[in-house]
């Protein structure tokens, strides 16, 4: 089976990593093109100059980009993946997309029969390097049959959530739940440090306790009161993450308050914190506003 990797960013380059290492034979394309060239270098794949002459070979093209506009953009034109990708191939969208434009996506790909899937990860960069994501896959269970043994090499565990968009919607939703307990952890325990506590007494507490969650368990110890704030994933990328959960309960009329004030909060931090910044650097908006470092 010959892959197409599209999109070396933080995550896609150590997944693309992988599908080189277990010896699929690969070929990438990055928009600076200076990252694939040095990933070719690296892994022995092949670098393409355009999205058509990367797919052109390819039986499935892995696409990982920010957004699923971006993903919608490479399709069409001389260079775009349409003219490259050959019928009964297949697109695997590892993007953390939205849903509506998968499915426009998938769409457009049927009319060419090429299959598609979304199929977003979790389990962040260090997640990513050993191996270890987990896949949410919306689509047809055959396609995803098809295609197992490329996520396999970058996935630990792979769920078929149901048809097109499917994952993206889970995907959304676990990251509206990451942004909820970022903020949550920070205001609990900006709160508690005002009050006197030492935030490592009250996590050696909490994380023994119901209120406990992979943020407080892991991101709090290892990034903020270490002030290390490791840049992973940046803090626009779960804005997006939180906006498009927030948009999936307005259009199915589900009342999300919660969901919608994180969204806006995370709206905030963005402008505030800009574009690189590190999704758990949030904390400082909190911080700030508290007065207090949760240190
Ligand atoms: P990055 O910002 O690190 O990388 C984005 C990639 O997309 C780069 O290859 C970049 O190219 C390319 N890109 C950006 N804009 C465009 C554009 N307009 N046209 C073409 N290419 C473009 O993102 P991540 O790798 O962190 O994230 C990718 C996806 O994975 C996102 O949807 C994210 O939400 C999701 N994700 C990320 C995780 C993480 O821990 N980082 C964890 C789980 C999911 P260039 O090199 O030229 O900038």
């Amino acid at each position: 089976m010959k892959i197409a990797f599209l999109g070396l960013g933080a995550i896609g380059r150590p997944m693309a990593s992988h599908i080189a290492a277990k010896g699929f034979p690969l070929t990438v394309w990055n928009r600076t093109a200076e990252r694939a060239e040095q990933f070719a270098r690296e892994t022995g794949a092949t670098h393409a100059a355009t999205p058509a002459n990367a797919a052109r070979d390819a039986d499935v093209v892995i696409t990982c980009f920010p957004e699923s506009r971006h993903v919608a953009a490479l399709l069409d034109g001389p260079d775009g993946l349409l003219a490259g990708m050959r019928a009964d191939t297949t697109l695997v969208d590892c993007t953390s997309g939205d849903p509506a434009t998968s499915r426009a996506i998938a769409a457009r790909l049927a009319s060419a029969s090429i299959s598609y899937i979304d199929a977003p990860v979790s389990g962040g960069v260090a997640g990513a390097e050993k191996g270890a994501l987990t896949a949410m896959v919306g689509g047809e269970a055959a396609v995803l049959e098809r295609v197992r043994p490329v996520l396999d090499t970058f996935a630990q565990k792979i769920v078929h959530c149901g048809g097109v968009g499917a994952g993206d919607a889970v995907k959304a939703v676990n990251n509206a739940f990451l942004a909820v307990h970022i903020l949550s952890t920070a205001e609990g325990l900006a709160t508690l440090a005002k009050a006197g506590v030492d935030p490592k007494v009250a996590l050696d507490v909490i994380n023994a306790s119901s209120g406990r969650s992979n943020t407080s368990m892991n991101l709090f110890p290892e990034r903020v009161l270490t002030r290390a704030f490791p840049r992973t994933f940046r803090l626009a990328l779960l804005e997006k993450d939180i906006g498009i959960a927030a948009e999936i309960a307005r259009d199915l009329r589900v009342p999300a308050p919660m969901t919608q004030l994180a969204a806006d909060l995370f709206r905030i931090a963005r402008g505030e914190l800009g574009e690189i910044a590190d999704h758990v650097e949030a904390v400082k908006m909190v911080e700030q506003w508290a007065g207090v470092e949760i240190a």
